[in-house]
């Protein structure tokens, strides 16, 4: 994996724990040499990611749209910021320019972009692995919730087993390392459990 892209809070979360899990993923990619790309914003976790990947002699890329430079407070210190003109043409360079995905505690605008990147690997438009960083259990009722969708047949298990979850960024990134797509289709038949 060249580079990896990272989804998580604008926001800097209630717990101490959220601010060191995004440091922590940001000093590791530096020193696998893996490429962040993020969002470009210097406020909340993202800030805090960049900030700690740029310590630690990482290269970050940011893909901002222009309506949120002033609002998110674009990353000036970046190796590369791009401005770009929508939502949209930010998810699409960020998953073009990724070998795979990362989320970390965050709100709407980081689950939003997580299960955009899930569903197109549903789908098989691409073969990335996506994971979940589930610090001191942030994403604990958005799992039982997935598990939900398998139990009332609305996902295979083979797809909800897709989104690779670990506790800490050293294994979530040894996880995405072995990671191989299923190849499965999406749709479940009648009578098929
Ligand atoms: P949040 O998790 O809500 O703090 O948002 C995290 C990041 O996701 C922020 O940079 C938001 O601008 C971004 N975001 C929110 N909605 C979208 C969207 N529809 N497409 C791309 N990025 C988004």
């Amino acid at each position: 994996m060249r580079r990896i892209c990272v989804f998580l809070g604008s926001n800097g979360g209630r717990r101490t724990a959220y601010m060191d899990a995004a440091t922590a993923l940001g000093t590791l990619l530096a020193r696998e040499g893996i490429g962040l790309v993020y969002g470009g914003a210097s406020v909340g976790l993202m800030g805090a990611l960049a900030n700690a990947t740029l310590e630690a002699g990482g290269e970050v890329t940011g893909i901002i749209p222009q309506r949120l430079v002033e609002k998110e407070i674009a990353h000036r210190g970046l190796s590369d910021l791009r401005v770009v003109g929508s939502m949209h043409e930010r998810k699409a360079l960020m998953a073009e320019l990724s070998d795979g995905f990362v989320a970390l505690p965050g709100g709407i605008g980081t689950l939003e972009e997580l299960f955009e990147v899930w569903t197109w690997a549903q789908l098989g438009s691409h073969g990335k692995p996506c994971a979940l960083l589930n610090t001191d259990g942030y994403y604990d009722p958005m799992l039982s919730f997935l598990d939900h969708t398998v139990e009332e047949g609305f996902m295979r298990r083979a797809h909800r087993d897709m989104l690779l979850v670990a506790q800490y960024p050293e294994q979530l990134l040894a996880r995405m390392r072995d990671y191989r797509a299923p190849n499965v289709i999406k749709w479940i038949e009648r009578g098929e459990r």
